[in-house]
């Protein structure tokens, strides 16, 4: 059953809204498929997935390759029968497919050649008309604490079994249903020898000019708990880079940096309406949005599809202990070392999952994100009027101004247009005092990222 529509505000009755009173930002009204494909995520298949990940004595991405043998090899070999075994539960709509390069060495992390295979599964998008394309990860290799050493035990379980199991049980849980954006689910390898197998993938989707519209990291999302005991079952971190940390930037990023749009990359957007989309179907979980591109001295998966210039951002546990992460499995003066799975919450874990799952059906459901968002500024004025170009999608239903305070992290205040509307005036509230962006939304809600716009020179 489709959920209740949100109510469109003809561009008209814009003027008519006090300048001193703006509407508050509208909540969007929940699709109850969604709120099922939510429910279906099983902590119970994630603590499987973990436990026999877990299993293998080592998934050292220079380990034992051979399908059979208990390294790398046999890990991927399982993953591949996961997402094959999900694909045909789901009558075959998953294509799953093996993604294998050789890595020449690259010291001092890879000292001789290696094979690297990362597992695809792909859900086609049912808009024939569109290629976009979400894309979610975790990366199933792992390491114990040399990252050279791939003979020790490295079971990996929360680094990142965690987010492969996650990937896993989204691929079984999606396959069942249908949304007009292709989403990949991707578990890559040659992530601890230096972001190896996600890069390769990124880098043949940017030769092939995929649009890819958000990728999600799943990197250490199994534990609640802190080195120092607190469990917080209730938080997970969102790193969402800013200006990408380049010598040099395109033009149109310097205009936007110039229009005070420095927190408002497509990063920063995505990770904004993932916050919001969680609210409204796991609000057990709060996504405490972070703006950084990760940790310090830590790196992703989500870093190779930045640097290729497609919106990512990394999903992280809220306060790691780093006794379970890159440590042979020992125990030294009585302290536990070592990523086991009995320091995993699946509860957790499975939380997690949810928001992605959110995340990842609200944004392949919702229309593209508008283009040529443009804010007038050609004369002096204190009223702020925006354009933007007709969506393509048949199923576009409207598009939603969104603003906040220049110094507010989130969106404050929105107003929704209906289709057929692609320039509209917000009566008193000045373009030079907030920061603006506009969505796309279907007839159901579902709501594209926010663009910022950039300032039209002519009228
Ligand atoms: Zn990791």
């Amino acid at each position: 059953m489709r959920a209740r529509a949100p109510i469109l505000i003809a561009a008209a009755l814009a003027s008519t809204a006090a300048a001193a009173d703006p509407p508050p930002a509208q909540p969007r009204p929940p699709d109850t498929e969604i709120q099922e494909l939510v429910g279906a995520i099983s902590a119970d298949r994630i603590q499987r997935s973990v436990y026999v990940l877990a299993s293998f004595k080592t998934r050292h991405t220079l380990s034992d390759p051979l399908p059979s043998g208990d390294g790398i090899g046999g890990a991927a070999s399982w993953i591949r029968a996961e997402f094959e075994r999900a694909s045909k539960e789901a009558g075959g709509r998953l294509k799953v497919e093996l993604d294998s390069f050789d890595q020449p060495p690259a010291p001092p992390r890879i000292m001789q050649q290696v094979a690297i295979t990362n597992i695809v599964a792909t859900l086609p998008g049912t808009d024939p008309d569109s290629g976009r394309t979400l894309v979610v990860s975790g990366h199933y290799d792992s390491m114990p604490t040399s990252v050279l050493d791939a003979a020790s035990a490295a079971p990996g379980a929360d680094d990142d079994a965690s987010g492969t199991a996650a990937v896993l049980e989204l691929a079984r849980v999606m396959a069942h249903y249908r949304f007009p954006a292709t989403i990949v689910f991707l578990a890559v390898a040659g992530e601890e020898q230096g972001l190896h197998g996600s890069t390769h993938w990124a880098q043949a989707a940017r030769e092939r000019e995929a649009e890819i519209e958000a990728m999600l990291d799943n990197d250490i999302i199994g534990s609640s708990r802190s080195a120092g005991g607190v469990i917080d079952r209730g938080t997970v971190r969102l790193f969402a880079q800013g200006v990408p940390p380049s010598a040099t930037l395109d033009d149109g990023l310097v205009a936007q940096i110039r229009a005070g749009g420095e927190n408002d990359t497509p990063p920063r957007e995505l990770a904004r309406a993932i916050r919001d989309i969680a609210g409204l179907y796991v609000p057990s979980i709060k996504v405490r949005v972070i703006y950084r591109s990760d940790r310090y001295l830590r790196g992703g998966d989500h870093l190779p599809f930045l640097e290729r210039g497609y919106p990512a951002v990394r999903f992280t546990e809220p306060a790691e202990d780093f006794r379970r992460q890159h440590q042979d499995v020992r125990e030294e003066k009585g302290v536990q070392y070592g990523d086991t799975p009995d320091h995993v919450d699946f509860a957790y874990t499975a939380d997690v999952a949810r928001v992605n799952a959110a995340a990842l059906a609200v944004l392949a459901r919702a229309p593209a994100p508008p283009s040529e968002v443009q804010i007038e500024a050609a004369r002096l004025e204190n009223d702020t009027t925006l354009r933007w170009a007709p969506g393509a999608e048949a199923y576009l239903a409207g598009h939603r101004v969104v603003w906040r305070e220049t110094t507010a992290p989130f969106w404050e205040h929105s107003l929704d247009v209906a289709k057929g509307v692609n320039r509209v005036t917000i009566p008193g509230v000045s373009k030079d005092n907030v920061v603006f962006g506009v969505e796309s939304f279907d007839a159901a809600g579902h709501a594209s990222p926010a663009v910022f716009p950039a300032a039209r020179r002519t009228l």
